[in-house]
This record gives structure tokens, C-alpha cells and sequence, in this order.
């Protein structure tokens, strides 16, 4: 007989969209609650599944209903609190995702494959094997353990037969065996340093050798020591510290150091005065700390100190009792931000990211969900960061791309920060010198409420720029045709005045449109529909969609011509350029081609800071977040790059790179210059990039916008259809677009307010080998344009025969190529 009282709900970690509903057996019943992960039987298999509610009585429709029982509870502690359920929820009906593939997308990485219970036998377990009546298998799992601990993997094997948790948990409870968790692959752990401490009980001291006295003093003296610290005074430190600690005079212990990303250690900061402008947005904030949910928009010019702001804010919040999450964009190394909150915060801070080892992610995972860290930092995935309530979501650079995830759960931390704050009740902060229009636009319907942050904390003015239209060297030969006279000579003057100049060009390679001089065919990607880029350093063309890559000697695949000519300029160009012309200057590049081993980038910045590079030339790698004093010029080698994509989020792209990669210059004592090359100088989002001002930007784009009903005046679904067969691809994106028309006749409910555009190829119509198609639709409505989009997916699941053919959903779609 099942018992039927325990019935809990559960998310399977597979594409479906319901939640299904099992029964706990009594030896489970302890174990499983809310967060924790299970197996449970599904159709034929044992599928692992999330426990997304407490027990409860069955419903009278669960009466007629087959209710199988959990297999296993696989979590000693839960891995995310109760009150995230609601969340997870809530985007699993928004992104129109399986919530079992949500939460599986929330946690950190790698889990099932990464931790391992290790059972090992207990003092209980040894004198219960000696006396007490056992069972056959319990008495083969503790002589088994008695002899090695064991994984319960290894466990298995070696006694041949399956051994159940709700076994373990049981064998655990009477304290016969010990349960620890140990990451596989664990590599990096935190960096540690030995400290040495006095025994209070330790023998007096004329019983000591002269070098341990030196030591003893030290230490009682001074306080506690590092082993390098004493090393300095008493050159055979180490081994005398050990000999001491057997005899109990000194105890050691491990400690935690944080590093900066150039490898020095983080030292705790002095908070500054802050600015008057600064200090006017925090006593602005401050007060809305535990009053309820609301999102404020901190408009701060580049350089203007929204960094301490933020700072000042999680102080405010900790003095209230409030936990902290603070998202910052991903960038390939730790951030300026999360450095300046280690500083502030030392231990209490737990971070997220993709740097981060499978172990030490798991590690900082657990810290958060037992609440031993109160400040959680870290790229788009913190928004997921396990706290059981929240009462302050800070998120810098609120504008950027990179907050967007791509495939799977397509979700956007910067709008689920907001979601989030509004289930804690708490305060979000979303801060840019480049506010999206997005947010912008929420500020302008009082949406969100606003504090700005109008100059540089340094008083220096924000950099000059200059533009210089690159059509009047449209007739030049060579280098000059993308490095300007004006350009050359700022930089000749730059480098004279013994400061640093950083040139931009938002493309990689050496050439990125080799074409034909024959018959004047581009040089294409055989997998996608796309140029190849020429890479000279490793003399081969690649793709930079596939990653396909081919000989560079090769001819023409359409003539035979062996005449390539090799037009667009990428980063490798321009540096090859950069050396010729400043054959004095140390030049150094950074994108992704250069920055592919890990601690690249760190010894990279590291070079820059210490002033051993006179030239950084750079993709948008160079345009996040930095803080250098020492750049003085920044270059813009093509303005135009990014404004020419067939996506109506173009002009907002460009202006915003532009003006946060002007930004980077004159953040030290000497003001900055920017020269910014462009064949559009009277483009409005290059005008607005010139002076840095938003809200011209906003102002002519919301225009633009309106007229055309696109976000944020409607809402968008992207459905993506993609599939090797060319044939099958177009004709399941004529049935989804066959099927749109019948959701939009005229007598149904969908009838003006949604639009549908397309099926259309995909402007990137083929990547990897896979064709690519996508349908629009969008409509003012949002929940009228979910229904939709739900009526649409779920119609197509039903479509057999289409495992070869994807179907996506892309809510709120950023990437529209
Ligand atoms: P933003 O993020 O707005 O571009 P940052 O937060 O990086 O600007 O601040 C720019 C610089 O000013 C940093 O080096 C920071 O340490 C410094 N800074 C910020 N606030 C103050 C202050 N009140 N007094 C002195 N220096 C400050
Ligand atoms: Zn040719
Ligand atoms: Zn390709």
C-alpha cells in the first residue's frame, strides 16, 4: 500500500511542461523537502527531478491516478530556499521553458557530475558492527567502510548490490556512518595562507630556544603572523613554527586570501568622502531600503563614482539585515566592482562566475543557500543566487548585451533582477552612464525612479570628442586609410607626453572581407553564410560563427583566381598598422584572438597598469568597465561597424559602445581625448556618443520606435526554426507561419493586437551547417502575446517527425541576426 499523505510535487529536469506528482515512502519522508533534488521513475527511465513543494494530501482527482513513489532524495541540504519556487516559477510561464529546465539552468554547473557523496564508518557504526543485530546489507556496508571510506558508487560495486539513500540516511541518523561531500575535479580551491597564533596554555618561555623566543615575542607582540611574515625575521621559520606546533607552543591556521585580478592581494579600503552628487544619491536610496519593492535607475556619467554608491547602499542594507546580490556584466575577468566589494566586505561576500572551477562555483553555491556569505556578486547566472530573501538587487552596466543569455533558458538577468526585487519586496538598482531605452523608457512613465550622477568624481571634464568623417579618405592608399592624419597625429602627441592610447575597433582578424580581385566573389564560410576573416598571425581564414578555418594560400573557390584582396580591417590590422607607424611604442592587442589562456587578460591589464604598454588596440573587450589613469586618447578606428546590422536595436548598440569605450579615456589627473572615425558623422547615435548624452539618444530613438511599435512599445517573441535540411527547415517554417495566420483570423481573440512577421530566412541564414529561419511576433499586449506564443509551441510539440527540425522560443529577443 502506497502511503498516500506524503505526496510531493516535482519538476523533472526534461523538456516538459508540467509538473508531475509522486509519493514519499516513510524512509524518505524525513528528507525530502522543498529544494532538494530526487530521482523518480518517469515512463521507463529514473530521471533526476526537483522537489518544488512540501508534502501534502492528495487531491481527489490524484485518486484515480496511478501515484508512483520517489526512488531517492539525492541533497543533504536543500539547494535552493522555498520562497525561489515562486521565481523559478514565474519564469518558467514567462520564457515558456520547462521548470524542471529552469532550475536545472539555475544551478551552478557541472552538479551531478561534481559531487559525490563520501560514506565513511562512524564510532556507532564500529561498535554497532562488533554487537548489534544487523541486516545483511548493513552489515556488509560497515565491514565494507570499515575498511576504506568509499563513495556510495565504489560502495555498490564492491558489495554487488544497489544500496538505496533512504538506507544511508538511516545508517546515518543512528550515527554508524558519516556523510561528507567532496567535488570532483576540485583544482582551485581558495587561495589560503598559514597563520601562526600563541597558545594561551603553551609553556613558559625561558624554556625556549633563542629563535623560538624571537618567535613567541613576535607573535605576542604583534598578533597573530603569517609563516612568509615570521619567515622574514627568523629565516628557518617554517620548520621551527612546525616543530612548535607539536609541541603546543603555537597553533596554525588557514585563512583566505582574496586577489585582484593583477594578483595582488585585496587590502581591506577606506570608504571616501563622497561627492556632494554622490552623496545626494545615496541619502535618496538609502531610506527606500526595506520599504517595499521599487527599481531606481542611477544615471551616472562614466567615471562618476556609481561604484561607491553601490557600495554605500549594501552598507545601508547590511545595517538592516538585508542580503545583498549585486550582478555585474561578463567580462573575462573579475571586475573592478566585485574587487572594490571584497575590499569593502571582506568575507561576507560570495561570488559567481564563469572563471570560477565547477568546485568552487558548488563551494560559493552552498555559501549563499546556508546563508554564510550575505553579498552575492557575479555575471548574469547570480540573479539565481540562493538566497532565501533579498533586500537589494544592484545591476551595473544595466544596458549591457551581456546580461542577455543566448539558447536554452533565454532569459535576461537585468529584467529578472527587477522580477526578483518585486517577489522580495526589495529595492532594485540598475546603474549606467548608457541606460537602455528599455529602462529609460520606464523612468519616462514612472516606472522606475531615477538618481543621476551628472560629472567625474575627478572634476575633470568628460573627454573631448572629435569625430572625422573616414569618406574624405576614401581615396587614400594604405594605413592612412583608416588611420587618419588627426587620428595619427593624437596618438604621435600621446605617446610624446608619456601617456597611453587605446584604439577601438569592434572587429577581430586581419581582414574580415576577403574577397576576389577576379571575379570579385567574398571568401565564404563553407558551413554558414558568411565571410570568412583572414587571420594572419596564424595564416588561415576562419569563420567566426563555426569556427571553421582553412589555409590562407588558398585561391578563389569560384574562379580559381589566386588574387585575393583583402578588405574590412580587423584588430590584427590595426595593430600590424600601430607598430609600423609608431615603431617606438610598445602596442599590444586584446580580443578574442590574444586572449584565449587563461591569465592572458590578467597579464595583460597587469602590463597596462604598470605602464609597459604605450598602444592597447581592442574589440569591445577594451570598452567594459576598466579604470586606467594612464589612457589619456582613445581611438575610434570605425564608428559605423555595429550600426549597419539589420536589427532595430542598432543605433542603441552603437551609441552605447561608443560612449562607454570614450569613457575609458581621462579617468586619471589629465583630461581625455577621443578621435572617433566614422563615415555617418551626422548619425543621431554618433552625435549623442560625441557628448555622451543619453537622452538626446532616448529622445530620438523612442521616436523612431514608436512609429514602428517596437519595444518598448510592444513586446517581442522570437520562434526559431533551424535545421540542416534546407527543405524541411523552410517547410516547418511555412507550417508555424500557416499556423500564426490561424491563431490570427479575424473573429479570434488575437485579432489586431498581435503581429506576426515572416517566417523569413534568419539574416545569418546558415550557421554551422544549420539553416536558419525566425518568426517575429509582437504585440503591446504582453500576456496576450504569451498566450500566443504558448498556443504556438505547444501546437508544434504535437507535430511528430520533428526531431531533426529545432523549435526555439526568444522572449524578449536581443539578438535578431
Ligand atoms: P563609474 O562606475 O561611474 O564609471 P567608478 O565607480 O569606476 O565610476 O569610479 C571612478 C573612480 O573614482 C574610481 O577609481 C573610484 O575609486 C573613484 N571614486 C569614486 N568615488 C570616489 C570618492 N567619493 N572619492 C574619491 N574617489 C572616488
Ligand atoms: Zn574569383
Ligand atoms: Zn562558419
Amino acid at each position: 500500500m502506497i502511503d498516500r499523505r506524503h505526496i510531493v510535487p516535482v519538476a523533472v529536469a526534461l523538456p516538459v511542461h508540467n509538473t508531475f506528482h509522486y509519493s514519499v515512502p516513510a524512509h524518505l519522508a524525513l528528507q525530502a523537502c522543498p529544494g532538494k533534488r530526487v530521482l523518480v521513475p518517469f515512463g521507463k527511465r529514473k530521471v533526476t527531478g526537483y522537489l518544488v513543494g512540501p508534502a501534502g494530501e492528495p487531491t481527489a482527482e490524484m485518486d484515480s491516478m496511478e501515484i508512483k513513489h520517489i526512488l531517492d532524495v539525492l541533497d543533504e541540504t536543500p539547494l535552493f530556499p522555498e520562497t525561489m519556487i515562486p521565481f523559478f516559477e514565474w519564469i518558467a510561464a514567462y520564457y515558456i521553458h520547462p521548470l524542471g529546465l529552469v532550475i536545472h539552468t539555475a544551478l551552478p554547473a557541472g552538479l551531478n557530475l561534481t559531487d559525490i557523496a563520501v560514506l565513511s564508518i562512524g564510532e556507532a557504526g564500529l561498535a554497532a558492527s562488533a554487537s548489534s543485530p544487523l541486516s545483511p546489507l548493513e552489515g556488509s556496508i560497515l565491514s565494507a567502510l570499515a575498511k576504506r571510506p568509499s563513495a556510495i558508487k565504489h560502495l555498490q560495486k564492491e558489495i554487488g548490490q544497489p544500496v538505496s539513500w533512504g538506507l544511508i540516511h538511516l545508517m546515518r541518523e543512528r550515527g554508524w556512518i558519516q556523510v561528507d561531500r567532496q567535488i570532483k575535479g576540485r583544482q582551485i580551491g581558495p587561495k589560503t595562507v598559514r597563520w601562526v597564533t600563541v597558545k594561551e596554555t603553551a609553556p613558559t618561555s625561558h624554556r625556549l630556544s633563542a629563535q623560538r623566543k624571537i618567535i613567541r615575542n613576535a607573535l605576542e607582540t604583534e598578533g597573530d603572523l603569517t609563516i612568509p611574515e615570521l619567515k622574514t625575521r627568523v629565516p628557518t621559520a617554517p620548520a621551527l613554527v612546525r616543530a612548535m606546533q607539536k609541541a603546543g607552543q603555537v597553533a596554525v591556521y588557514e585563512k583566505a586570501v582574496y586577489r585582484d585580478p593583477f594578483g595582488d592581494p585585496i587590502e581591506p579600503d577606506i570608504p571616501p568622502r563622497l561627492t556632494a552628487e554622490q552623496a545626494e544619491a545615496v541619502s535618496a536610496t538609502v531610506p527606500l531600503l526595506g520599504q517595499g519593492f521599487k527599481t531606481v535607475l542611477l544615471a551616472g556619467v562614466t567615471g562618476s563614482g556609481k561604484t561607491e554608491v553601490y557600495l554605500r547602499l549594501t552598507r545601508a542594507a547590511l545595517d538592516k539585515g538585508l542580503r545583498v546580490l549585486v550582478l555585474v556584466p561578463e567580462i573575462a575577468l573579475i571586475s573592478q566592482t566585485e574587487r572594490q566589494f571584497r575590499a569593502r566586505f571582506g568575507e561576507t561576500v560570495a561570488v559567481l562566475h564563469s572563471s570560477l572551477s565547477q568546485g568552487e562555483r558548488y563551494d560559493q553555491w552552498l555559501r549563499i543557500a546556508q546563508s554564510d556569505a550575505t553579498i552575492a556578486i557575479g555575471a548574469r547566472s547570480c540573479i539565481f543566487a540562493p538566497f532565501g530573501d533579498v533586500g537589494l538587487i544592484i545591476v551595473d552596466e544595466e544596458h549591457d548585451a551581456s546580461y542577455k543569455q543566448e539558447g536554452g533558458l533565454s532569459y535576461n538577468a537585468r529584467d529578472l533582477a527587477v522580477v526578483r526585487a518585486r517577489h522580495h519586496n526589495a529595492l532594485a538598482i540598475l546603474g549606467s552612464a548608457t541606460p537602455s531605452v528599455q529602462s529609460w523608457y520606464n523612468v519616462s512613465v514612472g516606472k522606475y525612479e531615477t538618481a543621476s550622477l551628472k560629472r567625474r568624481v575627478n572634476r575633470q571634464p568628460l573627454p573631448a570628442i572629435q569625430t572625422v568623417d573616414l569618406s574624405q579618405s576614401r581615396d587614400d592608399r594604405g594605413i592612412r586609410r583608416y588611420i587618419t592624419a588627426p587620428l595619427q597625429q593624437e596618438i604621435r602627441k600621446t605617446l610624446d607626453d608619456g601617456n597611453q592610447a587605446l584604439i577601438f575597433l569592434n572587429r577581430r582578424g586581419f581582414s574580415a572581407f576577403p574577397i576576389c580581385g577576379q571575379c570579385g566573389q567574398p571568401i565564404r564560410c563553407k558551413n554558414c553564410d558568411i565571410s570568412l576573416t583572414l587571420h594572419k598571425r596564424v595564416n588561415a581564414f576562419r569563420c567566426h560563427y563555426c569556427g571553421f578555418s582553412k589555409a590562407a594560400v588558398s585561391s578563389c573557390p569560384s574562379c580559381g583566381s589566386d588574387k585575393i584582396r583583402l578588405l574590412g580591417v580587423g584588430t590584427e590590422k590595426i595593430q600590424e598598422a600601430m607598430t609600423q607607424l609608431f615603431p617606438d611604442a610598445r602596442v599590444a592587442r586584446m580580443d578574442r584572438d590574444t586572449m584565449t589562456r587563461k591569465g592572458s587578460i590578467v597579464s595583460l591589464l597587469k602590463d597596462l597598469k604598470h605602464r609597459r604598454i604605450d598602444i592597447l588596440v581592442g574589440t569591445q573587450m577594451v570598452a567594459k568597465g576598466h579604470d586606467f589613469p594612464g589612457i589619456t586618447l582613445v581611438g575610434v578606428v570605425c564608428a559605423d561597424l555595429t550600426l549597419n546590422f539589420p536589427d532595430f536595436r542598432a543605433g542603441e548598440r552603437t551609441f552605447q559602445l561608443l560612449a562607454q569605450v570614450a569613457g575609458r579615456a581621462g579617468r586619471g589627473d589629465q583630461p581625455g581625448r577621443v578621435i572617433l572615425q566614422t563615415y555617418n558623422p551626422g548619425h543621431f547615435s554618433i552625435l549623442a556618443a560625441k557628448n555622451q548624452d543619453f537622452k538626446a539618444f532616448f529622445n530620438q530613438e523612442i521616436g523612431f520606435r514608436k512609429a514602428l511599435g517596437y519595444p518598448p512599445f510592444s513586446r517581442m517573441i522570437a520562434v526559431r526554426i533551424s535545421g540542416k535540411d534546407p527543405k524541411q527547415t523552410a517547410a516547418r517554417a511555412s507550417a508555424l507561419g500557416e499556423k500564426c495566420r490561424d491563431l490570427l483570423t479575424a473573429s479570434g481573440p488575437y485579432h489586431p493586437r498581435v503581429q506576426v512577421m515572416g517566417p523569413i530566412e534568419a539574416p545569418l541564414s546558415r550557421i554551422a551547417n544549420h539553416h536558419r529561419w525566425q518568426i517575429l511576433v509582437k504585440s503591446p499586449d504582453t500576456s496576450m502575446l504569451h498566450r500566443f506564443a504558448h498556443e504556438l509551441i505547444m501546437d508544434q510539440r504535437a507535430t511528430p517527425a520533428g526531431r531533426q527540425i529545432k523549435v526555439s522560443v526568444d522572449v524578449d529577443p536581443i539578438f535578431l541576426m
